[in-house]
C-alpha cells in the first residue's frame, strides 16, 4: 500500500454504555477513541477546500454518534463497526487505525487503561473470471455487476474478455476468460464466500436459447466426468491476489496456486495493470507470461 497522509483524532470522549457486565449497560462510563485516519493531502491542501477533504469534526460526531447508537458487550466489536463506517461514511479514507480505550473498566485491579486497536482499509484484488457453459460473455458480465453492487467494494475495473481452449480436461467447451481488479472491505474468506454465491447464483440460471437448464447440462457433464477438476462451469470466480496476502488452507490458496501456469489469466491481469508482481514468485505477470510461451516452446 503507498504512504499516505494522516489525519489524527486524539482521545474523544464519547459516554457510552458497552460492557459484558449488566451495570456497565445500566451506567454507562466514558470511552476515549484515537483514530488516524489514512488519506491524501496534498491535492486537498492546494485546493483549500473543506469540501474536498475528509472533515474532521464530522468524523469525530460520527464516532461520538455511532458509540451511542448500539451497545456491544465487546470494544473488539464497537472498534469493528466503527472502522468499517468510517471507512464506508468517507471515502476519502484509505485505512485507519482505530483504538477504542475504556480506562474504568471493572477489574477490581489497579490500572491506567484497557484498549484494543486495529487498522482497517480497502484492499485491492484480482480475482479471474471464467465460463464455458452458457451465454458466457453474458453470465460474467452479470457477475461484474453484481460485484459492482456490493456494498464494501469499490473501484472495479474489468479487462476485456479473451476466448481460450480448455486446459487440464481438454473434452469440454471453449471457455471465455478475463481478470478483475477492485477495492474491497471484505476479508479473504468473506470475498471467497461471496463469489461463490455468484457462481451459485449463475449455475441456477437457464439458457434461453438453446432451451435447457445450464445446471443440467453441467450434472450431466460432471457424471459423466466425476473427479473432473477443471471442468465445465458456467461461472468460476477465483480469486488470484489479496493485496501482498499469503495464505494457505484447504479451502483456500492466494496467491491462486496455479495461476502463473495460465496464460488466459496472465493475459488480461497484465491488460489491467502492467507492473503487477506476483507476490510470492517475485515476478511480473508480463515475466510469467513470457515464462510460459518460453515452456511451450521448448517442449
Ligand atoms: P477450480 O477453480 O480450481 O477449477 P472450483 O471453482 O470448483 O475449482 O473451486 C474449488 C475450491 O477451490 C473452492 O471450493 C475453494 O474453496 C477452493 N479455493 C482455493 N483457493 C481458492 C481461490 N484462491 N479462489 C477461489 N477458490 C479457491
Ligand atoms: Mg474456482
Amino acid at each position: 500500500m503507498q504512504n499516505y497522509d494522516e489525519i489524527r483524532i486524539e482521545n474523544l470522549e464519547c459516554f457510552a454504555y458497552h460492557g459484558v457486565k449488566p451495570e456497565e449497560n445500566e451506567q454507562g462510563q466514558f470511552f476515549y477513541i484515537n483514530a488516524v485516519l489514512y488519506t491524501e493531502i496534498r491535492k486537498v491542501a492546494a485546493e483549500d477546500d473543506l469540501n474536498q477533504t475528509t472533515n474532521y469534526s464530522k468524523v469525530a460526531k460520527y464516532i461520538n454518534e455511532l458509540m451511542t447508537r448500539e451497545t456491544y458487550q465487546l470494544i473488539e466489536t464497537v472498534a469493528e463497526k466503527i472502522a468499517l463506517s468510517i471507512l464506508l461514511e468517507f471515502p476519502l479514507v484509505q485505512k485507519l487505525d482505530l483504538e477504542v480505550r475504556k480506562p474504568d473498566a471493572p477489574i477490581n485491579l489497579n490500572f491506567t487503561s484497557i484498549s484494543v486497536k486495529i487498522t482497517r482499509g480497502w484492499q485491492r484484488v484480482y480475482i479471474a473470471t471464467g465460463s464455458n457453459l452458457g451465454d458466457s460473455e453474458q453470465l460474467i458480465n452479470t457477475a461484474i455487476g453484481q460485484i459492482k453492487g456490493h456494498p464494501q467494494i469499490r473501484d472495479v475495473r474489468a479487462s476485456s474478455l479473451i476466448n481460450s481452449t480448455p486446459y487440464g480436461v481438454t473434452d469440454q467447451p471453449d471457455f471465455v476468460n478475463g481478470a478483475v481488479t477492485f477495492h474491497t472491505l471484505l476479508t479473504p474468506y468473506e470475498l471467497l464466500e461471496f463469489l461463490q454465491g455468484l457462481e451459485i447464483a449463475a449455475g441456477r440460471g437457464r439458457d434461453n436459447n438453446k432451451g435447457f437448464a445450464v445446471e443440467e447440462l453441467q450434472s450431466n457433464f460432471l457424471s459423466s466426468n466425476k473427479s473432473v477438476r477443471w471442468g465445465a462451469r458456467t461461472l468460476d470466480l477465483d480469486i488470484l491476489l489479496y493485496e501482498d496476502i499469503l495464505i494457505d488452507e484447504a479451502d483456500l490458496v492466494i496467491p491462486h496456486s496455479d495461476m502463473h501456469n495460465r496464460d488466459f489469466v496472465l493475459t488480461p491481469l497484465i491488460s489491467l495493470n502492467r507492473h503487477l508482481k506476483h507476490p510470492v514468485l517475485n515476478r511480473s505477470m508480463k515475466q510469467l507470461l513470457d515464462d510460459l510461451t518460453e515452456r511451450y516452446a521448448v517442449t
